[in-house]
């Protein structure tokens, strides 16, 4: 039979109503006659919870009433630490996993739950943005043949030192990305809130559309510039092994998402089509790092410790300064990994009050007309304090964070 891998974010599965829903949506695409393996996003807000809790636990209250002080940073200063939040943040999938579980069974469905150690995910050591270096899906294959729908916790595994591991925010999609790559799945359903990928934030821009299919490496660009609908990682990891991926809505059972396309626009389309911009993705907050060259090297020993796991946006060396762009995601305090860097750098060294808004389209970075075109529609609307940068299919703009959703706008009226 036919494997399909479906994965519900966080969302999707809030409350047991919702997961109620998606049991009957799992056991609608079994009687279609697929195998199905289902990977699951922490319910609702549980991830932002748990990590509340673990920074809470790290305050001490002082005595006399005064300002609590922050014992240790949850991350940056040990790794034992960055362990025992991966230890308490892995539960929040699996708390959904095994309630997905039992309610597939009372639809009369045999499904069983495995973690991700269990379902033979191996990744590297990197605590909280773990890498995976090999899927051994044997369980889950068994499981199959035995007749089971399975349901995955998203967002972790096991290192090869046989602890657990978490895959960095967001990293549910990378799962089930994985697992379809190793289990030669014919279809890689990612389900959220949207319908899809939009010409830009819904929620920002009232006039967004979504897009039939969009070629990965424009998604790429994308989602590594703040779109929260499929993680960079998962998008990359499709690409290189040629894995579609759909990304649709869980409550409309019409959705017709959108289509991530691993190998790009074919040749005779793009020699057609006119070179435009198709969406547009902002990140409201990153992370501005100047160093002068005589401090680089211990000021990256220390970027790499506090934000591990971050993507770098960009490294430019201009004189004796080199400024490093940061998206701060992955970094569960970003004021604790703020306060130890500004130690190293100085506190004059670090902005995280600038965002980006990026625009994308294929070939788009390779014209002169697009990015006149983004200049001249930031000045037309007010905006004049910004950098742009320019590359083969992207047009990055960085300017102050309270600007961002005002330069989204505008940015995406260039979008035909
Ligand atoms: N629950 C994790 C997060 O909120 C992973 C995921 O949702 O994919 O980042
Ligand atoms: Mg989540």
């Amino acid at each position: 039979m036919s494997i399909i891998v479906q994965k519900y974010g966080g969302s999707s599965v809030a409350d047991l109503a919702r997961i109620k829903k998606v049991a009957a949506k799992v056991v609608a695409t079994r009687e279609r006659g697929h195998d199905v393996v289902v990977v699951v996003s922490a319910m609702g807000d549980t991830t932002d919870e748990l990590l509340q809790m673990a920074r809470d636990v790290h305050r001490v209250d002082q005595p006399n009433g005064a300002a609590e002080v922050v014992a240790v940073p949850i991350k940056g200063t040990s790794d034992l630490s960055r362990r025992e939040l991966d230890m308490l943040l892995s539960v929040g999938e699996r708390i959904s996993m095994a309630l997905l579980s039992m309610a597939i069974h009372s639809l009369g469905c045999e499904a069983i739950s495995f973690t991700g150690s269990q379902s033979g995910i191996v990744t590297n050591d990197s605590h909280s943005s773990a890498r995976i270096i090999e899927v051994r899906p044997y369980r889950i294959q068994d499981e199959l043949r035995r007749g089971r729908v399975v349901i995955v916790a998203g967002y972790q595994g096991t290192s090869y030192k046989k602890e657990v591991t978490t895959l960095g925010r967001g990293g549910s999609d990378m799962t089930a990305v994985a697992l379809a790559g190793a289990l030669g799945a014919v279809a890689c359903e990612i389900y959220s809130d949207v319908d899809g990928v939009f010409t830009g934030d819904p929620r920002v821009v009232l006039d967004a559309r979504r897009l039939d299919s969009i070629s990965a490496e424009e998604m790429l660009e994308l989602s590594r510039h703040g779109a929260a609908v499929l993680h960079d990682e998962a998008v990359s990891y499709a690409k290189r092994h040629q894995i579609a991926l759909h990304a649709r809505s869980t409550h409309d059972p019409d959705s017709r998402g959108t289509e991530v396309r691993p190998d790009g626009w074919p040749d005779e389309l793009l020699a057609a089509a006119a070179i435009v911009p198709c969406a547009v993705a902002a990140l409201a907050r990153i992370v501005s790092v100047s160093i002068k060259t005589a401090e680089l090297v211990p000021a990256m020993k220390c970027v790499d410790r506090v934000f591990a796991g971050c993507g770098v946006l960009s490294l430019d060396a201009v004189g004796d300064t080199a400024t490093l762009l940061l998206d701060p995601t992955n970094c569960p305090d970003v004021e604790a990994a703020r306060e130890t860097l500004a130690g190293v750098v100085g506190a004059a060294g670090l902005d995280t009050a600038r965002g980006c808004v990026t625009l994308v389209g294929h070939d788009i970075g390779r014209t002169t007309q697009w990015p006149m075109a983004v200049r001249d529609c930031l000045n037309a609307g007010g905006l004049s304090h910004y950098d742009l940068r320019v590359r083969e299919h992207s047009i990055r703009v960085l300017l102050p964070g309270e600007d961002c959703p005002l330069a989204l706008n505008l940015c995406h009226r260039l979008i035909p």
